[in-house]
């Protein structure tokens, strides 16, 4: 006996409504992290551990069965089979900032698209996965693999859910995250959040400087606000010596003009503050910026400094001034496939009486391991008596574009949308890579504008339809 094959466009058509509805109520709960209300089995807070029972309540309606981990994490499984097909999507949301056109959390509907904080980031996508596994389960096709859906519930903060949930739970066989882009993203870079620190102690167990003239001694320097980010505000407080303080605005200001950079030069208690502004962009693409830092050190460059402030900025311009790719560190690398390492100077602070510290993002492509280039870092990092801190290291994530994970969803994809399923590398990461084998597939169409943590953050109701058409082909295709 041979089944019809099923439509899966018109069995989320025929859910249309109902899905709407489910979407609504499930943006229309609150799920910003909440220390506040944090408590047992609720660790992230009240709004978070609602957010993830309504999941769960729609899950156990459809037959599935269900398991909340402790409330960092939970998941709802069908079908049957020693493998195991992985879904894993997060129901946090960012806080919903200012200067919305709907409430942020009354998800309405506007020229065809559902408006809220959490709409495309992620738990649009998430009740789509929801909706997707319902269809498979109710089409009575056979399965010979198991399905879960896993819902994290702290990836926009620190994915503890996830570390907690695998620490006692299944990893899948393979899987894929609605949590990014379409096609399909299966490589991402390896990503690190690296300290470079000078104390005042080691500036001075050098013994390297002469004494010399100065024109000034540098205060304090800041720039920056997080790694990720490249800085669009500097702010250099100098005390004048040899140079009057006139003297040092004139000079800032002349600088100013010949380079066309934007600042501004204060003089208060004879200390002359110099602000550089700069053009932010994300860190990923550092070259997209204007680090408003290293521009404002490349001025103090300019002047005669005392001896500790000399360093820094001679290590800042050797090393980090419009170094994207780390070339002049020795550890750049341009891969084919997932494209350069990328280095981003997010945070840099100085204080005389205290500590110099670069914050400094880079990423680098699977065939530039972090183990390859570190021992070239430390080398430069020594010259100027910098030790380096790993705040953290994720290594690349990438699947093998012919692993069937991978050729199935783009089957998917084409045979649905009639587009070419061209696969992606990036420089950021998706939750995919907390999975094993795991690709980031969708839930935002190519051509759409990315409204994740923005104001008025939506979806597109037919991107909704589509989205969970793709999921629920893709679960069937990949479980059967
Ligand atoms: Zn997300």
């Amino acid at each position: 006996m041979t089944m019809k094959p099923i439509d899966w466009m018109d069995e989320v058509h025929k859910r249309k409504e109902e899905l709407i509805a489910a979407v609504q109520g499930f943006l229309q709960i609150k799920s910003v992290l909440d220390p506040a209300t944090a408590r047992p089995g609720a660790p992230f807070g009240e709004g978070i551990a609602r957010t993830l029972a309504y999941a769960l309540q729609l899950c156990a309606d459809a037959g599935m069965e269900v398991k909340n981990v402790d409330g960092y994490a939970a998941h709802a499984q069908f079908g049957q089979g020693e493998e195991l097909i992985g879904v894993l999507s997060h129901v946090d949301v960012v806080p919903e900032g200012d200067g919305w056109s709907t409430p942020p959390y009354a998800a309405e509907i506007v020229d065809g698209k559902i408006v809220a904080r959490g709409a495309i980031d992620d738990k649009g996508p998430t009740m789509a996965a929801i909706f997707a596994a319902k269809i498979v389960k109710e089409s009575g096709l056979a399965l010979g693999k198991r399905v879960r859906l896993i819902f994290g519930t702290d990836e926009e903060t620190s994915w503890r859910c996830l570390e907690r949930y695998f620490k006692t739970e299944e990893m899948p066989t393979m899987g894929f995250s609605p949590d990014a882009d379409f096609p399909l993203i299966y490589a991402e870079k390896g990503m690190t959040d690296l300290i470079f620190r000078q104390t005042k102690q080691a500036f001075a167990a050098q013994g390297l400087f002469p004494a010399v003239e100065t024109d000034a001694t540098l205060l304090s320097l800041e720039a920056g606000l997080r790694v990720n980010m490249v800085p669009d505000r500097g702010q250099a407080i100098l005390r004048p010596a040899g140079k009057t303080a006139e003297e040092l605005a004139d000079a800032y200001r002349r600088y100013l003009r010949d380079t066309g950079r934007t600042g501004d030069v204060t003089i208060a208690d004879d200390q002359v503050v110099l602000s550089m502004q700069g053009v932010s962009a994300h860190g990923m693409d550092p070259e997209k910026g204007i680090n408003a830092g290293t521009e404002l050190i490349r001025f103090l460059a300019t002047l005669q400094l005392d001896d500790r402030a000399r360093q820094l900025v001679r290590f800042t311009d050797t090393y980090l001034y419009r170094q994207h790719y780390g070339k002049a560190l020795g550890i750049d690398h341009d891969d084919a496939e997932m494209g350069p390492l990328t280095l981003n100077t997010g945070v840099i602070r100085y204080d005389c009486e205290g500590d110099i510290e670069f914050n400094v993002n880079i990423r680098y492509p699977h065939s530039h391991p972090y183990a390859s280039w570190e021992p070239k870092l430390l080398l430069h990092l020594q010259e100027a008596a910098l030790v380096l801190e790993v705040k953290e290291n994720m290594p690349p994530h990438r699947v093998d574009p012919k692993h069937p994970l991978v050729t199935t969803l783009q089957r998917v994809y084409t045979q649905q949308t009639g587009q070419e399923a061209r696969i992606i590398a990036i420089g950021g990461a998706t939750y995919a890579r907390a999975l094993d084998v795991g690709v980031a597939f969708g839930p935002l169409f190519p051509g759409r504008a990315d409204s994740a943590h923005q104001r008025d953050e939506h979806i597109f109701i037919d991107d909704l339809l589509r989205a969970t058409v793709l999921y629920a082909q893709a679960i069937y295709e990949l479980a059967k």
